[in-house]
């Protein structure tokens, strides 16, 4: 069911605690860890707790949730001082488009140029 953990979930085992993940920030409905892969001198994922297999049915299902992690998204930029210079949030939605993990996150990345268009 939306928002119910899964058992076969790398980030639901992060939320959990089963997974190690270096957190760098944590509110009562959202985590933030560095991600494991960095693209960026900053590149942090924020997720719900609640699992929501990407953005679209994160924002569908809890709006206000969905908001917390644009919001923390915002706190990490400030915490990690990439805001001054510009930064990305990215959702990558479907795997035709880079999604490998199917639990909402948002990629916080900053800290050096950033291209546009993306790859
Ligand atoms: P996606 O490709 O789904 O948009 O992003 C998934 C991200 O999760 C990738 O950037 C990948 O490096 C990161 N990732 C995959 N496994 C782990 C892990 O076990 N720990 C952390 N911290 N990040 C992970």
């Amino acid at each position: 069911m939306a928002g119910e953990p899964q058992a076969d979930c790398l980030f639901c085992k992060i939320v959990a605690g089963t997974v190690p993940a270096t957190v760098v920030r944590e509110t009562e409905t959202t985590v933030a860890f560095r991600d494991i892969n960095p693209q960026a001198p900053t590149h942090v994922l924020v997720i719900p707790k609640a699992h929501y297999a990407d953005a679209a049915s994160l924002a569908a299902g809890a709006p206000d949730l969905a908001a917390d992690v644009l919001r923390e998204a915002g706190e990490i930029a400030a915490q990690e001082k990439v805001d001054d210079h510009g930064y990305r949030i990215v959702f990558n939605t479907g795997a035709g488009a880079g999604q490998t993990v199917f639990h909402t996150h948002a990629h916080v990345l900053g800290g050096r140029g950033l291209q546009w268009p993306p790859g």
